[in-house]
């Protein structure tokens, strides 16, 4: 599909349906056109809530893909939405670890079967485009849920309701979800702070074709300044997640291709042969922000409007569905969506969750950066453990998977 299409189409047919209205009255007002937003949207409609969705046509970085877990599956599925996306999808069999270090003090490599606990795969790699299509395309069958194609603004809070300015049309909702991404307006509205830090590093991302078939298998070499991930696609492909300090990715984003595609063959050790670089290469900055409330004053958050990771141990994305099943169970047919005990409910069933895996991924990056030999030695002998220990093997290729959280209250 060209980049874009589905969104004109859907936004133009949106846009007339609404264009008689000035005010507007709904149950839930989601805003944000991403995945979460897509999704949220679909969870408050099959309720039997009056929705609308306030979402700008969504923009997609070339070459970004999304490692999704097997639970985003299992909540993808029961939406209803997974059989649009499978033909981008490329099934994770297998998870490599190799420490890439010239240190000491070296973990062994640790390899990680699916079929060890039983399952197919630990998940799917799909471009974030193919997703958010995806759950477009069920948005615009869904009864009930209305999508308007601008940016809110001026949002609200009040004691009964949120209004919110969207075009020339005031939206005024019961509840609103905030799945605008890190800079969300709707959490500024809500009052809830958010709290970033940075890591001296950046995430050099782009696809490449490869000389040899991956296996379905995803690698991950951890190095001095980051991992250096390649994750399979579909066909002999392949997405990379390259982190380093940030004047290096940046030279490296900018070297001629045939150079690139060396330095990148080097660094995998070629264990997929030749490596072609077939997408733009661009430079994340590397960040991670959490917030001090995940609801409040009748605006619940979802996504990178709640929690934003540095790309590592697929997070991201995989959390923010967890979030819009959260709001799945908190949400009632015939009930004020926006009240005091939904907005508690909520922020309760996410703190534990988002922030327990926050801090998990400091650690792992951190330990990842730091010089101390101790933690070094620690890191290797927690992979050393976890490659020969088939007990602790599969409790951790569990817990990654799961999707509750890591540690109960
Ligand atoms: C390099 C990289 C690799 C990653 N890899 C993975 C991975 O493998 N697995 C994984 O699970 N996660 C991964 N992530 C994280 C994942 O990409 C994000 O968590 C996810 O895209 C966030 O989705 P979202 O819907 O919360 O926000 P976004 O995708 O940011 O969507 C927010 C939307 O809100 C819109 N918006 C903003 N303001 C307004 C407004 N005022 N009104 C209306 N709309 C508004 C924006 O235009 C945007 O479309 C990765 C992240 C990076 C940077």
């Amino acid at each position: 599909m060209p980049p874009g299409s589905l969104f004109v189409r859907l936004h133009k047919r949106y846009a007339s349906d609404m264009s008689e209205r000035s005010e507007d009255l709904f149950d839930v007002a989601v805003i944000g056109g991403g995945a979460t937003g897509y999704s949220s949207a679909l969870v408050a409609a099959r309720h039997g809530l009056r929705t609308v969705l306030i979402a700008p046509p969504a923009r997609f970085p070339p070459g970004r893909t999304a490692a999704l877990l097997g639970s985003s599956v299992d909540f993808l599925r029961r939406l209803g939405v997974w059989d649009r996306m499978t033909d981008d999808a490329a099934a994770m069999v297998g998870m490599r670890i190799v420490d890439g270090t010239r240190r000491l003090l070296r973990a062994p490599e640790a390899i990680f079967h699916a079929s060890e606990i039983g399952l197919p795969a630990f998940g799917h790699n799909i471009a974030n485009e193919a997703i958010v299509a995806a759950l477009a395309e069920a948005a615009e069958a869904e009864d009930g849920l209305s999508i308007l194609p601008h940016t809110a603004d001026d949002i609200r809070t009040g004691s009964d309701m949120v209004s919110i300015l969207a075009g020339d049309r005031t939206i005024r909702a019961r509840l609103v979800v905030g799945a605008d991404g890190a800079r969300s307006s709707a959490r500024r509205a809500a009052g809830i702070e958010m709290r970033e830090w940075s890591y001296p590093q950046s995430a050099l991302v782009t696809t490449f074709k490869v000389g040899r078939p991956h296996g379905n298998v995803s690698t991950e070499f951890h190095t001095e300044h980051g991992p250096f991930t390649l994750v399979p696609m579909k066909g002999q492909r392949m997405s990379l997640i390259w982190m380093d300090r940030p004047d290096i990715s940046t030279m490296r984003s900018e070297l001629q291709e045939d150079a690139f595609n060396r330095r990148a063959e080097e660094r995998a050790a070629s264990i997929v042969g030749t490596m072609a670089v077939d997408t733009p290469r661009v430079v994340y900055p590397m960040k991670a922000a959490t917030v001090d409330a995940y609801a409040r004053n009748r605006v619940m958050l979802v996504g990178e409007a709640a929690h934003v990771f540095p790309p590592i141990g697929a997070q991201g994305l995989n959390l923010g569905f967890r979030d819009v099943a959260a709001l799945d169970k908190v949400l009632r047919r015939g009930s004020d969506p926006g009240s005091d005990e939904a907005i508690a409910a909520y922020h309760r069933q996410r703190q534990i969750d988002v922030r327990t895996r926050t801090a998990a991924v400091d650690i792992l990056n951190r330990s990842l950066l730091t010089d101390f030999i101790s933690v070094q030695a620690l890191r290797g002998l927690g992979l050393g453990l976890a490659s020969r220990v088939p007990p602790l093997r599969r409790l951790l290729m569990r817990q990654g998977l799961a999707q509750r959280p890591l540690f109960r209250a």
